[in-house]
């Protein structure tokens, strides 16, 4: 996969739905793309045909150490003092920049992370909706004026942190650079950020974007690379202050960890789920089958807050379950830039394993195949959409995550039962809740522990509601108002005022 080599620092692709465009494969360091260093590749796996798309530079330490350099002088040049409306103006622009190049970033979704048209396109255009907001926040960071009465003044400043270090996964390559780079800029932060090796590309055609927009030089730095090169270096680095990520949750523990043991960044991270997905005897079944479908098929099921575990009331088990198996049966699965396609390929062999790997667990544990279970194709990561039931709480396959397109159906009869095995997990994510009851969608959305929970709807995301954990799901919360604090730190100020020389 990786190579020593020189190769253009951009290449031309053309899209499997026609669509011919420039693809950076350089680093984006200071403002430009560059070669790495040491000249390293490595290469990018479309998951539909298995076949290479391109190769890129690959970041080790030295370049890096030249992407803090530049975060440092563009924080301490241009950026951290702009005025906001400039920072404002900036963003506003890529978000135009974005919903131009739609179709171009829809397509790099889908070639190299796998999901279907119709999943890029619902990334990208709340890619654009969340930048366009982040642009707006940009003049609307407040601090308080504090009264303790005339002997003093006292107010707050929110300053920005300074370098972020941003790390982000491979299911929603762009969606997660948005959610990153957004706050961090709407607030006079600099990043330097490196995306999944799997799905390099989406992250270097948006610096492009940063590019035309207008961006400072420096203020965005990406480094393609390994988690175990890169994302350690930025992890432990002295001069990064915060840092974000998403992915595994063992691999947030591991940056928690480094980012202790280095200089106490700040951390924010957003990680895995086994998020329960609960139907009552009230709820519109046509409407929840599509909720439920929605909830663990969407991207794969490779979503971290995917509704996992379905929990079906004993009076509409049986009608629901056969409803559930019939639509998921007629769900289109495969090429993804086919119209109509609803699911794609996982985004790698390594998935592909995983997943396959938890459906012999499933069956070894006695649960009951209702649909599914097995690839689709010998090319590609294609596997089909499955479900079970007759599923012991205490599994492997309701405990713990899959990451890909598998349903668990269990079937409760009492509100306090479901509420029982919802909050049974050490994550705390999301969860669904479907009734056409507002008694029950209020309690149960009150006691359930989760950070997100959505009711007769699902993985219905909007960029002004706040995204993030409970328990081992994470720390921080991403989009809306809420993401901002987590790229600002409170200064206070306090003035002894003498009144005798007033
Ligand atoms: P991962 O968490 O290891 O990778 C996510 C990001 O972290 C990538 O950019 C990776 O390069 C980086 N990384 C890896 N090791 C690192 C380290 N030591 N220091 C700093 N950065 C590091 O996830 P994975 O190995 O690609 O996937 C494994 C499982 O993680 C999946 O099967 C899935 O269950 C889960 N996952 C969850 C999410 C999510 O959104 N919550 C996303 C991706 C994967």
């Amino acid at each position: 996969l990786r190579r020593y080599s020189s190769i253009p620092l951009s290449q031309q692709i053309t899209l499997p739905n026609g669509i011919t465009y420039e693809q950076p494969t350089g680093l984006f360091i200071d403002g430009e793309f560059v070669a790495s260093r040491q000249h390293k590749t490595f290469e990018v796996i479309n998951p539909s045909t298995e076949e290479e798309i391109t190769h890129v530079y690959e970041a080790r330490d030295d370049d890096v150490e030249l992407a803090v350099e530049a975060a440092e002088r563009a924080f301490n040049s241009s950026w951290s003092e702009a005025d906001p409306e400039f920072r404002g103006k900036v963003l506003y622009k890529l978000a135009d920049l974005i919903e131009r190049d739609a179709e171009i970033l829809a397509g790099i979704e889908s070639l190299d992370n796998g999901k279907s048209l119709l999943c890029s396109r619902y990334d990208v255009n709340l890619v654009a909706k969340y930048i366009r907001s982040c642009a707006g926040w940009a003049d609307k960071v407040y601090g308080q004026v504090i009264e303790t009465g005339n002997t003093h003044f006292n107010y707050t400043r929110r300053e920005p942190i300074g370098i972020c270090g941003q790390i982000i996964p491979w299911n929603f390559p762009l969606l997660m650079w948005s959610w990153k780079i957004g706050p961090a800029l709407a607030t006079g932060n600099t990043v330097v950020l490196k995306q999944a090796e799997s799905t390099p590309l989406s992250a270097l055609y948006g610096a492009k974007l940063l590019q035309e927009a207008g961006l400072p030089k420096g203020v965005v730095n990406i480094v393609s690379g390994f988690g175990k090169i890169v994302g350690e270096k930025i992890s432990r680095h002295p001069k990064i202050k915060k840092i974000a990520f998403t992915g595994s949750t063992a691999t947030g523990r591991h940056i928690m960890k480094a980012a202790a043991e280095s200089n106490l960044k700040k951390v924010t991270l957003e990680l895995g789920g086994k998020s329960p997905n609960i139907v009552f005897n009230d709820a519109d079944i046509k409407k929840t089958v599509q909720n439920l479908i929605t909830g663990i098929y969407f991207n794969s099921g490779e979503v971290c807050c995917a509704g996992s575990r379905i929990y079906v009331q004993d009076g509409i088990y049986d009608e629901l379950l056969a409803e559930f198996k019939r639509s998921i049966e007629e769900l289109k699965v495969g090429n993804p830039f086919e119209e109509g396609t609803f699911q794609g390929p996982q985004t790698s062999q390594m998935q592909l394993d995983k997943i396959l790997s938890y459906v012999k667990i499933g069956l070894d544990e006695g649960a009951t195949l209702v649909t599914g279970g097995e690839r689709l194709g010998d090319k590609g990561y294609f596997v089909k959409p499955t479900v079970f039931a007759d599923v012991k709480e205490n599994s492997r396959i309701v405990k713990e995550e899959i990451f890909g397109p598998i349903a668990t159906v269990s079937k409760f009869s009492t509100v306090d039962e479901v509420i029982k095995y919802a909050n049974d997990s050490n994550y705390g994510l999301a969860a669904g809740i479907h009734t056409t009851d507002i008694n029950k969608a209020i309690d149960v959305s009150n006691r359930v522990k989760a950070g997100t929970v959505w009711v007769n709807t699902y993985n219905d995301f909007h960029q002004q509601v706040p995204f993030g954990g409970y328990g081992e799901s994470g720390i921080g919360r991403e989009m809306g108002a809420d993401a901002l604090d987590n790229y600002t730190q409170i200064k206070a100020v306090r003035i002894s005022i003498d009144r005798k020389n007033a």
